[in-house]
């Protein structure tokens, strides 16, 4: 069990309920403490206390306790929750009597971690919590969950248990490889239908990068076109707007929109102009090429993507999409909400409905795809000595996506991402 560690795992205060998360060692008596040596409560029964400072012995808020000894808890270790009034100096009070009873505050991501390194989670779970939390959108959410339920990490053990048979039978054969009365076994199927079974896992990798990341909408068209103006207009008829992406420079607008679940950036190119500012420039130049990448263009002008014609309040045109084209005026609104509804419609075209991707982060498809060139080069190799060294290999490249082999760095990386508390 790790040195015993808190953090606030709720919002900032003020707020209404404060959390205070505490792990490790001397958790379980420091909560005794404050509850001046009565007894605590039930494990996982919350239970309403007046907290005590132990040295002044003054009360330091009515709040709910809950217990978890190890190690039933989240980090496997024993753990308490305070839920205390969101208040900032109830809050600071109870943290410096928690501190006074040799506790200390937790690191970015160290909940997480202990879980980790506890075995109550493995790395997907990690990650996918990490992007839980980070979740904007329906489709985030939805993805973010299955992975931390532990979906893929049940897919991966799996194979890597399958592969660890595989191993023994290949090495089997080297050992026998001069006896004639034991018959080489065909490693083949059971490879084939392996690696068949992690090609489809890898498959559903691009979508998954699509909601994690959002989609890029890019808003092309000469100056004047009115391409701020439609921006600001989508914008703000956007129900879950989450956050305005700060542009790389003051000039480029970036949006992020809901799309019926599924998280888009809107680019307004229209502050894209040259810059002698080298780290302007650079900005820009960033820009255009995400501008260029976008997975939609809107073009108010000529162009590839969705041709929108605007300012029809001033040319009387209908409102409405028609014939692959777009008639707004991004001025009074007209024919936004068509608008709006196309883009959601193009938006769940570009990420499939059902089960949610399995592989989720860029990491886990590198790992994947090591998984998958080993296994193919096994099906391949006839020298039985380099077989098996692929199948090491692929069993190895698991064993880092799960996180059961690793190195620090790649700890750090991923629990870095984490707020603290969490
Ligand atoms: P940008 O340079 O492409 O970003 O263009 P702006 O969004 O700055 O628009 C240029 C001017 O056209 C502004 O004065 C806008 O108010 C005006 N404008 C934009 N859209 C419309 C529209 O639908 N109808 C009318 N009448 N004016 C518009």
């Amino acid at each position: 069990m790790g040195p015993g560690i808190f953090a606030l795992s709720s919002g900032p205060p003020p707020c209404g309920v404060a959390v205070l998360r505490l792990s490790g060692q001397g958790v379980l008596r420091a909560v005794g403490r404050l509850l001046r040596a009565r007894r605590l409560p039930a494990p996982r029964r919350a239970s309403v206390r007046t907290l005590v400072d132990p040295a002044s012995r003054q009360p330091l808020d009515r709040a709910l306790v809950l217990v978890f000894p190890a190690p039933a808890s989240f980090t496997g270790e024993d753990m308490a929750e305070l839920h205390l009034h969101g208040g900032p100096a109830v809050v600071a009070a109870v943290q410096q009597a928690l501190q006074a009873l040799g506790l200390r505050p937790a690191e970015a991501g160290e909940f997480t971690r202990r879980a980790f390194e506890g075995g109550r989670i493995d790395l997907t779970q990690a990650e996918a919590l990490a992007d839980l939390i980070a979740a904007e959108t329906e489709a985030q959410r939805a993805q973010a969950l299955a992975g931390a339920g532990g979906r893929l990490r049940a897919l991966a053990e799996g194979w890597r248990a399958r592969l660890v048979e595989l191993r023994a039978l290949a090495e089997a054969e080297l050992d026998f490889a001069d006896e004639p009365d034991v018959g080489s076994t065909d490693l083949g199927p059971a490879l084939a239908t392996l690696a068949a079974e992690v090609e489809q896992a890898l498959a559903s990798a691009p979508v998954a990068e699509r909601v994690r990341q959002g989609l890029v909408i890019a808003v092309t068209g000469p100056p004047n076109a009115g391409k701020s103006t439609l921006v600001n207009a989508l914008a703000a008829r956007e129900v879950a707007i989450v956050s305005p992406h700060p542009g790389t420079t003051r000039d480029v607008i970036e949006v992020r929109l809901d799309l019926g679940g599924v998280p888009a950036t809107l680019l307004d190119t229209a502050g894209l102009r040259d810059s002698s500012d080298p780290v302007e420039a650079e900005g820009i130049r960033r820009a255009r090429a995400r501008a260029a990448e976008a997975d939609l263009v809107l073009a108010l002008g000529d162009g590839p993507g969705l041709r929108v014609v605007n300012r029809i309040d001033l040319t009387g045109e209908a409102p409405g999409i028609r014939d692959g084209v777009a008639y707004v005026s991004a001025l009074t609104g007209a024919g936004l909400d068509e608008l709006r509804a196309w883009l959601v419609a193009w938006a769940r075209r570009q990420v499939p409905r059902g089960e949610p991707p399995v592989v989720t982060t860029a990491r886990q498809a590198q790992l994947l795809g090591e998984t998958q060139a080993c296994l193919r080069e096994a099906l391949v190799e006839r020298d039985p000595v380099l077989r098996a060294e692929a199948l090491r290999l692929a069993a190895d490249a698991l064993g880092r996506l799960t996180g059961a082999i690793g190195p620090e760095e790649v700890l750090g990386a991923i629990f870095g991402r984490f707020c603290i508390g969490k």
